[in-house]
């Protein structure tokens, strides 16, 4: 489909809406006219019946009082009086023989109907009749009744003036229609018009986003309508959509800087053994200097893997019974001996038997980050202590305190950004990447790492685990 075509007038959403609110409109009211009209068709009829049912009765009683003569005179006067195109009478025989009648010049064309006959005489009080006359474009409502035992009254009455009425009403239904129909458009127009407005400041800031600017917000009219609350999704979308670019582009220029001085020293060694002659000692430093380099890089790489296949789920989680007690005495076995070489107390407090389904691997490996962090921004003297509780969540809570350099207040909401390393930090070993990797082992398990620290005064990580791991984790 073409983009012209996509956007054509006809296939907008506004049109649309117009086009349903006028058809529904115009739907309705026909039904409504419908209505009406058969309302009005009916009580005309019963009208127009019971004038001719009144007749009826009248001539019954002029026949009764004053005999056949009077209602041949009566017959004739009320046709003058009524008007001779309006209605005519005619006196029948049960044979339907006219013996007498009003002035019928006008109404030759309308004869005796046997099967009404037929009905009176078999007993019907009177039987109702119509006739459209095409060449004249009238209707007759025709009345046959027995006025006394031997004489059928035939009385037929023009419909003429109630077809006027009705054909009026259908004009003004009409010419109303049209008006309204129009002004239903117009009304449809102008409010899907309102409605569709905000989606397209939407698709405006979407469409100058796109051309390069992720600083645009679509603007929030405080309606909190449904369109408010998409603009209120959209601008969120795009806060998130914002900080990823920006952390995007902090982390590749942090790769590429953490890339170089490694790839700049291995380059460096493999220009020094070029260039000048040298012992096999000094060549066996340079290859285990290369060696070293290369470690770091690819430790650096494996980790930024682990963190992003952990993070996106690539990498399941194993569902381990893990006894709490157990792995935090086996990581402070295993860092004691580099506490002891720098000089920092490491003290184990496990009085906790709790146990945690999880990765084992993963938690030693976010244990051992802090761990080895607590005891590498310690200098020596400091004291770094491990202790396991539960909160009242009856989550896992092991807690890595030690009394070290410290963070300052600006440095601490970035550290478990990757790559963030604080300045102090910078003579010591490191790529930045631990604690990016322990909060996301810990959020993968449907926990969280937590810092409190003031600089100079030492630190405290907690690591909060839930028993279980959460069925979305
Ligand atoms: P690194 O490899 O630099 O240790 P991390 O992600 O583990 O990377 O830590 C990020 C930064 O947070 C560190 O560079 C350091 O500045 C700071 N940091 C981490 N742990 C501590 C701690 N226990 N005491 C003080 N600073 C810490």
């Amino acid at each position: 489909m073409s983009l012209k075509k996509t956007h054509s007038f006809w296939n907008t959403l506004a049109f649309r809406l117009t086009l349903w609110y006028a058809g529904i409109f115009a739907v309705s009211s026909c039904i409504a006219f419908l209505l009406f009209y058969m309302l009005i068709t009916s009580v005309i009829r019963q009208r127009t019946d019971q004038e001719l049912l009144s007749q009826v009765v009248q001539f019954s009683a002029v026949l009764k009082a004053r005999g056949l003569d009077a209602v041949e005179n009566y017959v004739f006067l009320e046709a003058q009086a009524a008007g001779v195109k309006k209605v005519f009478f005619r006196l029948l025989y049960p044979s339907g023989y006219a013996f007498s009648s009003s002035n019928m010049s006008y109404w030759e064309d309308i004869g005796v109907r046997k099967t009404a006959i037929e009905n009176l005489l078999r007993g019907s009080s009177h039987v109702f009749d119509t006739v459209i006359l095409r060449d004249r474009q009238d209707r007759v409502r025709i009345l046959y009744a027995l006025i006394s035992p031997g004489i059928i009254l035939q009385v037929g009455q023009s419909m003429d003036d109630h077809s006027r009425i009705i054909e009026a009403f259908k004009r003004i239904f009409v010419i109303t229609m049209a008006l309204l129909i129009g002004l239903a458009a117009g009304v449809g127009w102008f409010m899907a018009r309102r409605a569709v407005s905000g989606v397209e400041t939407i698709t405006r800031t979407a469409q100058s986003i796109s051309g390069g600017t992720l600083e645009k917000r679509v603007p929030i009219e405080s309606r909190g309508n449904e369109i408010d609350q998409l603009a209120m999704t959209f601008n969120q979308m795009l806060d998130r959509i914002q900080t990823l670019v920006t952390e995007v582009k902090e982390m590749s220029d942090n790769i590429a800087h953490d890339l170089k001085s490694p790839i700049t020293r291995i380059r460096g060694i493999a220009e020094v053994t070029l260039t000048n002659e040298k012992s096999i000692d000094e060549y066996e430093g340079m290859a285990a200097s290369t060696i070293e380099e290369c470690d770091r890089l690819l430790d650096m790489i494996n980790t930024m893997l682990m963190i992003s296949k952990t993070e996106s789920g690539v990498d399941r989680l194993s569902r381990e019974e893990i006894g709490v007690e157990g792995l935090v005495r086996e990581a402070c076995e295993l860092f004691e001996p580099i506490a002891e070489d720098k000089g920092v107390t490491l003290s184990c407090h496990v009085l906790n038997k709790s146990h945690l389904v999880g990765d084992n691997r993963m938690i030693q490996r976010m244990l051992s980050n802090l761990l080895d962090n607590a005891i590498k921004y310690t200098p020596s003297g400091g004291a770094v202590s491990v202790s396991v509780s539960e909160n009242d969540k009856r989550d896992v809570v092991i807690t890595v305190k030690d009394t070290g350099v410290g963070l300052s207040p600006n440095d601490l909401p970035r550290i478990f950004e990757r790559f963030y390393r604080c300045d102090q930090s910078r003579s010591q070993p490191g790529i930045g990447l631990g604690l990016s990797l322990a909060r996301t082992i810990a959020r993968a398990h449907g926990g969280d790492v937590t810092v409190t620290s003031a600089l100079n005064q030492g630190s405290t990580f907690t690591i909060t685990l839930p028993k279980l791991i959460p069925a979305q984790s």
